[in-house]
């Protein structure tokens, strides 16, 4: 909201604080951040673990570059790394999901020493030149041209497509597991396999955009793991420092190897490390991705049976949840946030998305429940 600012739209909500998966405004009103924070906070604001980890590290010692063994750094390589699917042995770090993508078609490219990528439609990788590319919407796009070229867009969910898209030319076929932007998009059955046999037998580079997916929220640590598909390059940011700006690639050893010069200043620095390290520990010690999956089970069939056919459909898996509306979801955003102090996300125009903490409790879900069956199906709302 700050007058400076002439890119980010504007919300009227002052706010102050955050704990678990609450955000306080100013004069205390509590709001359900069911989406506020981006998917950025898996453990719920301020988790302290996270906070105790980087005041910690900040203290001791805020920078140096990624040439030098420092704890933190060492640690959270290794917590990212033993978090991925077995064969994603490499990582590095980078600040950000735009660059972890740019990161990720780059290595794609040194090393099969091809250039076309293949993108699906409706994805959304990021706005830097490269990853803006392999973005679907035109919007984002145009006024920008030419971008980094020399990308294919395919129709996402068809694999018939996507496997006679793919040839010796191809460097790499980019696909978010479940699409978030372009509207919680869940792929048929069958349809990770087909890009993961089809880009192998290319030698082809499989990338993964797990940014939105990635830390727990689909009940796995990493979606493409509920489909049992291990891609060659995964690519993170958004909840993996809790709020703290901070990306990632994950590789398989013949993309290490055939890597090119690449690096960023800020790489692996010590406080966003701390904070990686802290966050993916806890995640895993807690077991909140399995409470993901349980808790995005209640808040999908409680969300069925409540609004039924006054919306077109609930979809998502674990806590990544799109709700079809039969109207506009920027309406229905702002009435959920003005009138029940719930913070839900737009995905495309009729989609609402539900991208909560991970630490959401039963009642919370039911209160987004009962909130959005208010909005959207007062008369069924009425007669129960
Ligand atoms: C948000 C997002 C990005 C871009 O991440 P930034 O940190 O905003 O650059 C890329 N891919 C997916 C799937 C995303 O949801």
């Amino acid at each position: 909201m700050s007058d400076h600012d002439f890119i980010s739209g504007s919300k009227p909500i002052p706010l102050e604080r955050g704990e678990g998966p609450s955000l306080y405004a100013k004069d205390g009103t509590e709001y359900l951040d069911a989406g506020a924070s981006y998917a950025c906070t898996p453990l719920g604001h301020s988790h302290p673990a996270v906070v105790e980890a980087v005041q910690e590290q900040v203290g001791e010692l805020t920078f140096v570059d990624s040439s030098f063994p420092v704890e933190s750094r060492e640690n959270a390589y290794a917590a990212l790394v033993a978090s991925a699917p077995a064969g994603l042995e490499s990582a590095w770090f980078c600040n950000s999901g735009t660059e972890a993508n740019e990161a990720a078609l780059k290595f794609a490219r040194s090393a099969t020493g091809n250039s076309k990528i293949i993108a699906a439609t409706r994805s959304f990788h990021g706005r830097t030149m490269g990853s803006l590319a392999a973005t679907w919407k035109d919007a984002y796009k145009k006024p920008f041209e030419p971008l980094a070229g020399d990308v294919e867009f395919v129709p996402y969910g068809d694999s018939e497509e996507l496997a006679e898209a793919v040839d010796d030319e191809t460097a790499a076929v980019i696909l978010e597991p479940i699409q978030g932007e372009g509207g919680i998009n869940v792929p048929p059955a069958g349809y990770l396999e087909t890009a993961r046999e089809r880009t192998e037998e290319a030698g082809a580079a499989l990338v993964f955009d797990e940014v939105q997916t990635g830390m727990g929220r689909t009940g796995e640590m990493w979606a493409c793991q509920n489909a049992g598909v291990t891609p060659d390059i995964l690519t993170t940011a958004k909840g993996l420092g809790n709020g703290l700006p901070v990306g990632g690639v994950v590789v398989r050893d013949w993309i290490a190897d055939g890597a090119a010069s690449h690096n960023a200043t800020f790489s692996g620095g010590p406080v966003v490390t701390a904070a990686v390290h802290a966050t993916i520990s806890t995640l895993l010690e807690e077991e909140w991705p399995a409470h993901a999956a349980e808790l995005g089970e209640y808040l999908t069939s409680e969300l069925e049976a409540a609004l039924g056919e006054e919306v077109r459909e609930v979809r998502g898996e674990g806590l990544l949840v799109g709700i079809e509306l039969k109207r506009g979801s920027n309406r229905v955003a702002r009435d959920l946030a003005l009138e029940h102090q719930i913070l839900a996300l737009p995905a495309g125009r009729t989609v609402l998305r539900l991208l909560p903490p991970l630490v959401i409790d039963e009642a919370e879900a039911d209160s987004i429940v009962a909130a959005l069956a208010e909005i959207v199906a007062p008369e069924a709302q009425a007669e129960s």
